[in-house]
């Protein structure tokens, strides 16, 4: 008999050998149903694979991630195997689970391009395929017999991986007629896959390396019921609806264009204005909290970076350096803000009195990305962080703690985030040598950062060996509309640059003393904030925010006039508005505004310009009635005012 043991501790003996499935018919037969993969000793693996002597066991089932993980995993498999029935000569490059759904990259036989209209034929084989019942077979390999088996069925994209395994650890599974080069794990047949979707395709690099082929990336979801691939179609047509990208096309806040640089997001006039006015809304917080505002370049010299540590890390994969006329002069485009603010902290002696010290600023910094990872404003190769470094004693880093949260949660109430959680990242207490700092220092800035979100009563998960080497962290995830989790915010407590660039204060026993220093962006960074903004709120922001606060729409080019004067009565009163002085009909006009969010719509006619009067329509809200346009402007500044006099 061998003894498993049960996440909440719980022991069972078995008859060695005894399998994951086994395990969990013996506890429930539902629970055999629902189970998917299993957890021995740690390890995700098939529930068919036979347990011979004492373990721990933890039974996946589909909710839990790894559960999804041996899914979505067996599921790109049979999307494969589907490909492989409808177009012989496909060339299988890697196909992994991923945060949502799977996809295999693949080479399309020649003359084969797949595109939407093949999905449903795909769609339709893998639900055949999946009829069929049929199991995974693992089947350990040695390494010249792959070499054959894959060779000789013309994969030379598999043939290049197995090149790079060591010989006896190599395993095959198949399904039917499809072999795969895998390490699993798997659901132990396509049985469990009840409900399948091709998604999109994408172009995407052998191994993501541009000088490589090209292949072609198929997205797909699969669920163990219909009704869950039905409920997540419908969230995904809801984020299709609020994609940043295209609302940020609709509404004219920010474009790409090739030549300025794939990665590289131009604002337009309303987009910036957009962005001044949370970058404003932040500089008076900040301003009232006790920062300083700082401006630095957008580069640094090379030995800046090589004290940072970051020409290092930035060095070979980012932006490479620039060279000037004069010999052996080398400069970065700036990866980080730190370093610049490092020397400012260092431009004069700081004393304990100086401290905290903290340093804001909105700095641009670059980063290369690959082409295929950019998306939107999320991830793009130059992006503006709400920045600042605070520079303070160890005892302080608590205090400082709590004024950052204090600035998040303002934030975070401003702009409607009822939903955010947050996550301690700590040292692994078993591996204590990867990190630089001494105990006592990181057993206090662990303590303060745990204290202060008990004294905010924020709960926050804790996670051990989640910490930089160079420092513990808090980051804050915020739930938006339609329930994504998105990262925004972090606080990140650093002991390494102010010893790499020997920082000090004099302390009141006037000894040399090394400072910590915190890294802060609420924000994140202007784009990603920006970008999750205008998913959570579908464009429609609030009053305070918006860039065009109201459009006046004349009824006829007769009443344009009447139109401008009210508009500039409005503008002059702070109220942020425009005219759409188009020759078009009314109706169209209030659609297309519509389109642009903008919250107010001020229809103006005969009747209008002849009692000096604008009829109200409220965006989502629709007829408000008829008043003067005085009064108008003046409800309009008690909202706003209403809004923002508690930041
Ligand atoms: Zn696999
Ligand atoms: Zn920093």
């Amino acid at each position: 008999m061998i003894k498993i043991t049960f996440p909440d501790n719980s022991v069972r003996e078995y008859e060695a050998p005894v399998t994951g499935l086994q395990i969990a018919e013996s506890i429930s037969p539902r629970l055999a149903q629902d189970v998917v993969a299993c957890s021995v000793n740690g390890e995700i693996t098939e529930l068919n694979r036979p347990i011979n002597s004492d373990a721990t066991i933890k039974l996946h089932k589909f909710d839990d991630e790894e559960g999804k993980h041996a899914f979505w995993h067996t599921s790109a498999h049979l999307m494969a195997e589907a490909l492989q029935e409808l177009y012989p000569g496909t060339q299988f490059g890697i196909g992994p689970a991923i945060e949502n759904g799977f996809y295999y990259d693949v080479m399309m036989p020649e003359g084969v391009k797949l595109n939407e209209t093949e999905f449903p034929k795909i769609e339709k084989k893998m639900q055949e395929l999946v009829a069929r019942k049929e199991s995974l077979v693992r089947n350990e390999i040695s390494k010249a017999d792959a070499l054959k088996f894959f060779g000789d069925r013309g994969q030379t994209y598999k043939n290049e991986l197995i090149a790079e395994l060591e010989d006896g650890h190599i395993t095959t599974y198949t399904q039917g007629n499809y072999t795969d080069l895998c390490r699993g794990p798997h659901l132990m047949s396509t049985a469990p896959i009840k409900a399948v979707k091709v998604l999109s395709v994408a172009a995407a690099y052998w191994r993501g390396d541009e000088k490589r082929p090209m292949m072609t990336r198929v997205y797909g979801i699969s669920f163990p019921k219909k009704k869950m691939l039905d409920e997540y179609l419908e969230k995904l047509e809801e984020a299709k609806k609020r994609d940043h990208r295209k609302i940020g096309k609709d509404m004219e806040l920010f474009f790409f264009s090739d030549r300025v640089g794939k990665g590289l997001p131009m604002w337009l006039p309303k987009g910036t204005a957009l962005r001044i006015r949370l970058q404003d809304f932040l500089r008076k917080i900040q301003k009232r909290y006790g920062y300083l505002e700082v401006m630095t370049p957008h580069i640094g010299g090379k030995s800046l970076y090589v004290t940072s540590g970051h020409y290092a890390h930035y060095g070979k994969d980012s932006f490479q350096p620039i060279h000037t006329p004069e010999e052996d002069e080398e400069y970065m485009l700036k990866p980080m803000n730190c370093p610049h603010h490092c020397e400012i902290y260092a431009s004069q002696p700081r004393s304990y009195k100086d401290l905290p010290l903290r340093i804001a600023e909105f700095g641009t910094v670059y980063r290369y990305e690959q082409s295929g990872e950019l998306h939107g404003l999320t991830r793009v190769r130059s992006f503006t962080q709400d920045d600042a470094h605070i520079f303070c004693t160890p005892e302080q880093v608590k205090g400082e703690f709590l004024r950052v949260m204090d600035i998040i949660n303002i934030i975070f109430k401003a702009l409607d985030f009822q939903n955010f959680e947050a996550q301690i990242s700590l040292r692994d207490p078993n591996d204590k040598e990867k990190y630089i700092g001494s105990d006592e220092v990181w057993a206090e800035a662990e303590n303060a950062i745990i204290e202060a979100c008990k004294e905010k009563g924020l709960s926050a998960r804790t996670e051990l060996g989640e910490a930089a080497f160079y420092g513990p962290k808090l980051d804050f995830m915020v739930k938006d509309a339609i329930g994504r989790r998105w990262q925004l915010g972090t606080i990140q407590v650093d002991y390494n640059l102010p010893e790499r660039f020997k920082l000090e204060y004099t302390g009141a026993d006037t000894e040399k003393h090394r400072p910590v220093m915190i890294h802060r962006a609420p924000f994140g960074s202007m784009e990603r904030f920006c970008a999750v903004l205008i998913e959570h709120t579908a464009g429609h922001f609030p009053l305070w925010l918006t860039p065009d606060q109201v459009v006046v729409l004349p009824i006829s080019e007769k009443f344009n006039d009447y139109a401008k004067q009210v508009s500039e009565y409005l503008n002059a009163n702070d109220v942020r508005t425009i005219v759409d002085d188009r020759n078009e009909k009314i109706g169209r006009k209030i659609r297309d505004n519509e389109l642009k969010r903008i919250p107010y719509m001020l229809v103006v006619g005969e009747k209008e310009a002849a009692e000096g009067t604008v009829s109200v329509r409220k965006q989502g809200e629709g007829d408000q009635g008829s008043m003067k346009f005085e009064d108008f402007a003046q409800k309009i500044n008690d909202e706003v005012r209403s809004m923002t006099e508690n930041f």
